[in-house]
This record gives structure tokens, sequence and C-alpha cells, in this order.
């Protein structure tokens, strides 16, 4: 057994020479709460690290056969080794050795925090408004559609920041890069553990004194989140979703993504499809004139579901601002009269969904469904 710290060399060459071999990957200072088993050729454990990564700097590599990198783990670490999602997806190899229940600590410093924000299964709505039937030019179905996550939440230590287009020295753009440090700190742990692939829940906590319907937008949470894990780990995130209440703390989870199908998730949704850009207003506008004959929500809170059908040359994360900037016929108009400004801070519940269609080309297939929770429901309504 061989433990790698600072040699990323000496680590590779070890690699090279057992290609059978068995890594723990472990923190710096190995301990049983971060300790994932991988097999030698596993990508997340080798090859070339990207964008200047090391790896024995951050993280310890431990190197053997599994029996004795198991044992390692149980007696001289008192944990268990998880393992990874994927070059060990227990699927695939369930041989003698038994894998380990998945039991995430999650971690509870200092005194209790609330508990992180269930979401609601959904009933139709009791009163449907006319407006909301199949409309536009597409009919194709969404789907597959996928669960939210639900397993043991991650908590962040650093508030969540939305995202920003200032140049890299500005305050915001600095409390933005601190955040997305952090959270990937807290979630490459279990990144390592699941297979692509992926969704990612956030469930982001503001202070009292911060109404809960005006800006802070989810999908301004999202994007610079989603995009920033996806580029450091190369992980494909197929489904995003966020909250946003009155809370302390806020909390991300990730997870294998689950499809859901015939889900209650799309109740009567919008369908459009889109031809243009997603840079030009051109993608806006074709959304928001197939959406003409919508009548827009009461006032208060909206539960939002966009399911994107793209190509696959599409990235569909560009697609999220350009969509929901499109949205004011359902939403309602900030400045009645100016384009692009719905009222879209009054989404408290977000799911955004990804499915590719190698036929669809440059188009975008979309379906929306917008809900309001019946009073009650336990969201404080401001
Ligand atoms: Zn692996």
């Amino acid at each position: 057994m061989r433990r790698f710290v600072d040699d990323d060399a000496g680590y590779l060459d070890w690699l090279a020479a057992h290609p059978d071999g068995f890594v723990i990957n472990t923190l710096r200072k190995p301990g049983p709460a971060y300790l994932v088993l991988h097999r030698a050729n596993c990508s997340a454990i080798g090859g070339l690290p990207t964008y200047g990564r090391q790896w024995t700097a951050a993280y310890a590599k431990i190197c053997g056969d599994r029996d004795e990198l198991e044992a390692f783990a149980r007696q001289g670490l008192g944990g268990e080794a998880t393992l990874c999602g994927r070059c060990l997806d227990r699927t695939v190899t369930p041989g003698p050795h038994a894998p380990p229940a998945h039991s995430y600590p999650v971690p509870q410093p200092g005194s209790a925090p609330a508990r992180p924000p269930q979401l609601e299964r959904r009933s139709p709505r009791t009163a449907p408004s006319p407006a909301h039937t199949n409309i536009g030019i597409a009919t194709r179905p969404a789907g597959p559609l996928f669960a939210p996550p639900t397993s043991d939440p991650l908590r962040l230590d650093v508030q969540p920041r939305l995202a920003s287009w200032n140049t890299a020295g500005d305050p915001d753009q600095v409390r933005l890069q601190a955040f997305l440090a952090a959270a990937e700190r807290v979630v490459r742990p279990r990144l390592e553990t699941l297979a692509d692939p992926l969704v990612l829940r956030l469930d982001v906590g503001l202070p009292p004194a911060t109404p809960l319907l005006d800006q802070h937008d989810l999908d301004n949470y999202l994007f610079p989140l989603v995009t920033h894990l996806a580029k450091r780990t190369g992980r494909r995130f197929v489904s995003a979703w966020a909250t946003k209440q009155t809370s302390e703390t806020s909390w991300v989870r990730v997870e294998q993504a689950r499809p859901v199908h015939g889900s209650p998730i799309f109740d009567r949704p919008y369908t459009v499809r889109t031809t243009a850009s997603s840079q030009s207003s051109g993608f806006k506008q074709q959304i928001h004139d197939q959406l003409s004959a919508a009548n827009p929500l009461p006032d208060g809170p909206v539960w939002l579901q966009l399911a994107f059908t793209v190509g696959p040359q599409r990235n569909w994360t560009n697609l999220w601002k350009p969509t929901i900037d499109a949205l004011d016929p359902i939403l309602g108009s900030i400045t009645p009269g100016r384009s692009w400004h719905p009222r879209d801070g009054r989404i408290i519940e977000l799911g955004l969904h990804c499915h590719i269609d190698a036929a669809l080309g440059n188009d975008v297939i979309v379906t929306i469904t917008a809900n309001q929770p019946r009073t009650g429901s336990g969201y404080a309504q401001r």
C-alpha cells in the first residue's frame, strides 16, 4: 500500500504500473468522512488533471489492492470506503465484495441547523385557468423528466450568490467565486460516488428582511453553480432544481438523475418551439409569441418547471435565462410595455430538465408548467 501526497509524478507512475490496482481518494489528512474507492484506471482519479488541478495536493491518494485498502479504511481510519459511481457501480461489480451501505455524514457543526425544505407533492390545481392547455406550434410531449432530489442535503457554509456579469475584481464577482469554491468543496466528495447523468438541487435560505417574491431569481443562483461544477468536474447535469425561503441555512443536493414517466410534475403544460440562437432576441420573441394566448397567473408565489428538448450540440444551461425572460405572458411583467422583464422573482421553486433529441438540430422545444401553491402550503407568502 502506498500513499501519495504532493507527488503527482509518483502517483501517475504507480497508476501506470498497476492497471488492475485500486485507489482510495481521501482528504490530505485522511479521515472517515471522505473515503472513495476507485479502480486505478478510473477517469475520475487519473489522466491529465483539468484546469491545472493536481491529483495529490488537496486530496491524498492511497493505492494498493482492494482488500488491503478496504481493511485500512475500516481499521486504520475508522470508516467505510464508498464505491465510486463511475468505475465501481454496484450493478457492474457484485463480486465477493459486498458494497458498504452508502452513508454520508452531513456536517452539522455548532447549533443544530434548520431542516432543509421538503418539496411538496403536487396535486392538480383545483381551479385551472382556461389558458392552461397545450398551445404553441409543437405538440410533442416533454420527457422524460427527472425527479426532484430528496437525498440527504449538504449544508452550505457560504451564502449562495447570484450570477454576476461584472469583471473579475468586482466585489460581487469575488463573493460569487468564493461561494462556488465552497460549494464545490462540499459537493465534490459526493459527486465522486455518483454516476452520470446528474441532478442538482439548491435550497437558498434568505434573511428575514429579504422579500421572498422579489428578485433573487432562482435561475440566477443555479446557472453559475451548475456551469462551475460541470466545468470543474466534467460531469453531466441533466436537471437542476432550486427553492428559496426565509431561513438561516442553505443546502445543496446532488444525485444521479432519475427519470419519471407520466409524472404529475407537468400539469397542463404549454409547449413552445424555437429555431433562433439563444443569444438573439428572436429566441425570446418566438417563445413570447407562442405564449400570447396565456393568461398571467394571479399574484403570489409560483412553481415553475421547464423541460428543454435540444439537439446534442446545444448547451442547455444557456437557454434558462432567455426562456424565463420570455415568460411575461405567464408571470406578468415588472414594467408593462417593456419586454423581457417578467415577474420571475416570485418563482419560489424552479425545476429544469434537459432531454437530448438528435433529430432536433438547432431547434429547441420547451415544455412549461407554472403553478401556484395552494394557500396554507407552508411557504411563506410575502
Ligand atoms: Zn472511479
